[in-house]
This record gives C-alpha cells, structure tokens and sequence, in this order.
C-alpha cells in the first residue's frame, strides 16, 4: 500500500490521506499514528472507498509517523462499526473508538514495579506502618495503590520499603491470565438442560451465525446452561464475550464462573485501573482472553477469535446506551455474531417483546427451559390492593405484608423488599409556605438521601445538605418527606421489626465489588432477614432461604416516559418474584398496587405470561410501535432555550412528507431541563417499510445551527423523557 485513508477519532476532522513511507507494512485495520500540522493523530487504515472523502492530490501526502505494535482492526469488527455507525445514526470516528483501548494497550509490553510485604515485623512500629502490615496482608500494588488500601501516606510506604518491610517486584505488564478450564467442575444436567445445552455445544462446533432465545423461568439453570457452549469455545481455543447488564451483576457471575471453570474470566468495564485496561485489552487482541465478561463497552472489543456471544438478562434496558452512540448492545451483538459467524445466546426469564417476535419468526432460535431446576416450584404470586388494604398512617407497608414478614422472621426465613427508588422520599417540601426542593438545572425534584444527609438530584447528580430551615420562608423544622424511597422503606422495617437483621441494596450503598461480595456472602450466611433494595437486587441472586418478596409499589413503573412501560414492570416484578423460594421451600409474592386490574398486574397474578405478551403484543401493533413500527426521537438541546426552540422548529418545519413516516413536535421533552440545557423534542413514527436512518440524515445533514445546539439522534429509543 503506497496511500492510506484514515479514519481519526475526531469527527470534526474528516478523513485524513496519508503516504505510506518506504520499509513501512500497512494493511486495512492497521492501528497508525500521522502528523497533522504540528500535531499528531491517532487513525485505523480504513478501506478508502468506504469512507468518503476529498481525495488530496499525490504531492501534498504527508507520511504517515507509525504504525502501532497492535494487530489490526479486522475486516469484520471494520463492518460492525460501519453497521453500527449507519444504524444508529452515530459518527464512525465514535463508535470505532469503542475498538480500542488505552494509548498504553496500544503500545503494549513493558514492565512495571509494584509492591508487597517481606513477611519482615520488626519489634517496635510506628502506627502508621502498623496499620500498613495490617491492611496489606495478601496485597501486591503500585506505591500509590497500597497507600490507597492502607489509607497511608505513599511517604509512609516508601520509608517501609527502606526499612525492608515491603519489597519491589517486576511485573509484566502483558503477563498472561490464568487458564480457564472445561472439565472444572462439570454439572449434572437434568434432561432439559442437557438438551439447551447440546444446541450450543454443537453451534460453537458448527462456527455458523445462529442467534439463539433462551427462555427459562429464574432459577431453571440458564447459566449451567450456556456455561456448556462457554466450556466448548475454550476447548476449541475460541474466545467467548458474556455481556452482563451492569457492573453491579459481575460480582455473582465471577464467582459462578470461578466455580465451574477454576478461574475468574477476564474482566471489562469503564472503571478499570489502566493497567488492568490495557492487560485486558492486549490479550483480547492476541486472543489469549478465553473468556471476557463484561458491560456492553466490551462488545467492540478487536477479539482474535471470537467464537460465542452471551448476553445474559438479555431484556435490560441497560443494553440500551443514553449518551454517546445511541446503540443497543443486545442488537449489537447479534450483528456482530453475524459478521463473526458465530452463535449469539440471548438468555432472559422475561424476553423482550422484540426478540419474542423475531423468535416467533423464525429469526431466532427459542430454547425453552419451563422447570426450575431441582424441583423448587415458582413462586405463588397475590395481589394486594393498596385501596382495600390501607397501610397504617405514614408508612407503606399493608398489614398484609408487615404479617408475612413476621412470619418469615419467626421462621428463621428471608424476605425481600422490592421498590424501584434510591433515597429516602423522592420530593421534599416546606409545610408551611410549601416550597418544593427542586433541582437547579433539571426539570426533577431533589431526592433526601438520609444516610448521606443531603438533598441530590439522580439527574445531573446536583448536591446540596439537607437545610435546617425553609430556603424560602426560613421557617425552621418544617420539611416534609413526601412518598418512599428504600431508604424510607428501611426506617418503617426498623420500627415494625427492631430484632430483624436488615440490608439495603442500591447503588449508593452497593457501589463496590467488596461491598455486594459482602452483601452477597452475608445473605447466603443468613446473616441478613430482610433485604430492601432497588432493582439491583432483582435478578442474578440464588438465596435458597429467601421465601417471601414484597412488591413496594407495582405501580411505580407505569408512570413516566417509557413506552415499553407494562412490559419494564412485568419484567422487574417477574424477575424479582423469580428471586422466592429457589431452594426447597416455596416462596410467596405480594404485589401492592393500586391499579388491580391493570393487564400487566392481572398476568403477574395469574403467572400467565403467554396472555401478557398476546396483550402486550396487540397494544404494539395497533400502536405501530415497536417490533411492527418503528420509533426515533430528536432531541434538540441547548443552554440557552430560544435558540434550542428555534433550531427545534426549524428541523420540525422541514420534515419530510412521508406516507410511511409520521413526525410528532417539537415540544418541550418531558425532561425539559437537564444538566442546565432546554430540551425539545421530535418524535418519529415510521413504519417497517420506511428508510428511516437515510431519511433522518438526508433531512438534518442540510440543516445548520448555532455552535451552543446539540441535536441528537436516538433510533429504537427506550427513555421517551
Ligand atoms: P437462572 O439463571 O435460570 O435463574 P441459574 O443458572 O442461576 O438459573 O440456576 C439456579 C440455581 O440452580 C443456581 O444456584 C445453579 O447453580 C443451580 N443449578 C441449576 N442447574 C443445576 C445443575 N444442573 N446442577 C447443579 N446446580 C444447578
Ligand atoms: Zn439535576
């Protein structure tokens, strides 16, 4: 190759060309670093006809500086991100950074110095290097990393390596991971997970794009499941991506998997230390990561091998990106099983209406596992009307409920409170003058956060301490905490049942892997009675004593922005019912509710999914919403809300006049203030048949506005606020 064309991470710059030095090898994908004027840029080798450009004559091509010591992009991750660019309506340049790690991923190799304690105690200690042989018993680290751990100065750690305490150790930076191995602990599978299992093990064989539905109730093994077609694609020496909703997930599923295969796999996800970023990154690449587990920025990770995609509680929203590129990273991963030619397993107790249809269709394989494993019976689910069965004034739990969880109490069994608000009440107000603690730069109420005694909006994450007095009439003691939060729930649990031994589980007080390690091992040790948490605490968990779960507010999720409203609150309330009686005893739900004879609330009660989804299915279709429609929203935002309205019906008075497309707004998004910018929105119904993304382009690309306005493209959005 004598000229290149470069892909850059920066939209704004275009596509680059660039002359190829003498003695330099580059092939499309390869990973370059070019000058550009006095700076120099980081670009993939990019097929030239695929990304269009002016082309710059032969005599003004600069060199290009490097190539990176990183295999390149391959051919069929270059698709995924040219697929997922056009799909989602996103700059190239975003979704191809996603590719690739660190800077120091890219370079690869190298050591680097960290620390651990010589086994060396002296007599005499100072407290402070007391307290560092106490924390740093098994530790090994940067000095940074332990001064951290021990909460001493790194001044402090330095004098102990003087003194002989601690000792430096070179560590490779590329070092290898541990091998996983197939034949750990291999399970007895009854025969219908014997079977779901069999299918994968001989799709991983086959090395042919298959995406499968794994439907199984919670608790039917879904895991021991799919955890056979991993073992295959590690025998095979195939690398294996299981994505998992959120970070919060990852704690349970390394232990599972460190369970059955003898090591932990290789971890992903934004929080990474940037060594362990680029340790990950390098052996993904060199396909030595046999398994990587991970939140969905894992997806466009350059696998060597790729051999089996996973995404487990495959209907969480949290697939579903909010900033950034727009993606679904459950569609992703399909796509990329497509370009890969592997198999894709989407497991789900509560399937997506969306991947229903498609396996319905014949689009998708459904495996169905229809027993829980072991014998344990589902759940017996009641229903328990709010307006017949009135809590006592000021609390929120009906006598009902307050008697089952006596009951569990005194039999030594585990009860889960379940309602879907971090804090303590969600709006807090003056009684006297009624002022209401709203938050500054977004349309929402400030939320109390007891523990951290501070009034916090869950938006843009604006702050302030709980006041003494009213801000406006600076009456003094007169706030009032109007509805309830989990940490609400936990205070009124307190007061009914003082003796009981209580957790709370959200993501203010679970934002560590020590902390839902800690959770996790106090709820199976059945240190813990009742359990009072957000929707963390709805899917992943096996407590075998865990006998009762208690619906705070069915009713809570049928408010607010979500057109998938019915079917989010099926799914939350199916699959923390799916958290009762998984050992053998049987577990008992209570659903409160003011809405009874609400479909959603009916089909819970009945456990009849198949009507829910008939129903469910209907109200789409009619709707043309999504599978049969399609949806798109534009949101038009700016610090400064004139300009954001005009830029708003500027793009509203040029729409496109479609039979097959109907465009709705703008109007004033239902968050209309966030993070201090006005928000408005156009809403896109178009049907199957319309060539939605190539209309929203040929539509906006003409249009131009002011530099302070930000128009965003969300295709299949799930958040209509
Ligand atoms: P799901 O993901 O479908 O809710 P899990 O895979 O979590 O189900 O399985 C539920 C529980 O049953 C887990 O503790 C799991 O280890 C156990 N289990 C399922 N199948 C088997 C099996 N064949 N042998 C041993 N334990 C099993
Ligand atoms: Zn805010």
């Amino acid at each position: 190759m004598k000229r290149v064309r470069l892909l850059v991470f920066n939209a704004a710059l275009g596509v680059l060309d660039y002359r190829v030095p003498e003695g330099m090898t580059i092939e499309f994908g390869s990973i370059v670093v070019a000058p550009l004027g006095p700076r120099q840029v980081l670009g993939i080798v990019w097929e030239p006809e695929r990304l269009s450009g002016k082309e710059v004559p032969e005599s003004k091509l600069r060199p290009l500086l490097e190539v990176m010591p990183a295999p390149p992009i391959p051919d069929r991750l270059r698709r995924l991100i040219e697929w997922t660019a056009d799909y989602y309506c996103a700059p190239l340049s975003s979704v191809a950074r996603m590719a690739l790690g660190s800077m120091a991923a890219l370079r690869g190799g190298g050591t680097t110095t960290e620390y651990r304690l010589t086994g060396t105690e002296p007599a005499r200690l100072t407290p402070q290097r007391a307290a560092a042989l106490d924390a740093l018993q098994h530790e090994q680290a940067s000095i940074r990393e332990l001064a951290e751990l021990a909460s001493v100065s790194e001044g402090v750690l330095r004098g102990m390596v003087g003194a002989g305490l601690l000792e430096p150790v070179v560590v490779d930076l590329d070092r290898p991971y541990p091998a996983a191995r197939p034949e750990f602990a291999v399970p007895q599978l009854n025969d219908e997970q014997r079977a779901a299992a069999d299918i994968f093990v001989s799709a991983v064989t086959a090395r042919k794009f298959a995406p499968f539905l794994l439907d199984g109730v919670t608790g039917s093994g879904k895991t021991e499941c799919y955890f056979e077609g991993v073992a295959e694609a590690i025998r095979e020496g195939r690398q294996v991506l299981v994505l998992l909703p959120e970070i919060a997930l990852t704690e349970n599923f390394l232990r599972r998997f460190e369970h059955r295969f003898g090591v932990q796999p290789v971890l992903w996800h934004s929080s990474l230390k940037s060594s362990e970023r680029r340790r990950a990154w390098r052996a993904v690449v060199q396909g030595s990561a046999q398994v990587v587990v991970g939140a969905r920025s894992a997806l466009f990770l350059p696998y060597a091998n790729l051999g089996l995609i996973v995404v487990d509680e495959a209907h969480e929203i949290s697939f579903k990106q909010d900033d950034g590129v727009r993606y679904n990273a459950r569609d992703v991963a399909v796509m990329r099983a497509k370009f890969e030619k592997i198999p894709v397993v989407l497991a789900s107790a509560t399937p997506a209406l969306e991947s229903m249809q498609l396996a319905e269709a014949g689009v998708y394989r459904k495996i169905d596992l229809a027993g829980r494993y072991g014998g344990a019976q589902l759940p017996d689910i009641q229903i328990l009307d709010l307006r017949a069965e009135v809590p006592e004034r000021g609390r929120w739990l009906a006598p009902r409920l307050v008697e089952a969880m006596k009951d569990r109490l005194a039999k030594g069994e585990q009860s889960l409170l379940f309602l879907n608000r971090r804090g303590y009440a969600p709006l807090t107000l003056c009684r006297h003058c009624g002022f209401r603690f709203q938050c500054p730069n977004c349309t929402a109420w400030l939320v109390e956060h007891r523990f951290s005694k501070r009034l916090a909006c869950h938006h843009c994450g604006h702050e302030v301490p709980v006041p003494e007095a009213c801000p406006e009439c600076s009456t003094g003691d007169c706030l009032v905490a109007c509805g309830p939060g989990v940490e609400r729930i936990a205070d009124e649990v307190a007061e009914i049942l003082p003796e009981a031994r209580t957790a709370l589980v959200t993501s203010d007080t679970m934002n560590t892997p020590e902390a839902i390690g800690d959770f996790v091992a106090m709820a199976e040790g059945r240190a813990i009675d009742i359990i009072i948490g957000t929707q963390l605490v709805t899917k992943g968990y096996h407590f075998p004593e865990l006998t009762l779960v208690g619906v705070v507010d069915a009713d809570l999720g049928l408010e607010g922005g979500d057109l998938r409203a019915a079917e989010r609150t099926y799914q939350q309330v199916a699959q923390v019912a799916g958290r009762a009686g998984r050992g053998a005893k049987p577990g008992e739900v209570l659903i409160q509710t003011r809405h009874p004879e609400a479909s959603v609330i009916q089909a819970l009660a009945n456990g009849d999914r198949d009507a829910f989804y008939a129903a469910e299915t209907e109200a789409r279709r009619d709707a043309g919403a999504p599978p049969f429609g399609r949806w798109a929203a534009i949101i038009v935002s700016s610090e400064d809300q004139s300009e954001a309205l005009s830029a708003a019906r500027a793009i509203g008075g040029t729409a496109p006049n479609l039979p097959d497309m109907l465009v709705l707004g703008p109007a004033p998004a239902p968050l209309s203030l966030l993070r201090g910018r006005h928000r408005f929105r156009l809403l896109i119904n178009a049907r199957r048949s319309a060539e939605l993304q190539k209309t929203l382009r040929e539509w906006l690309e003409p249009l131009e506005f002011p530099r302070g306005v930000r128009v965003n493209i969300d295709i299949d959005p799930y958040s209509f606020v």
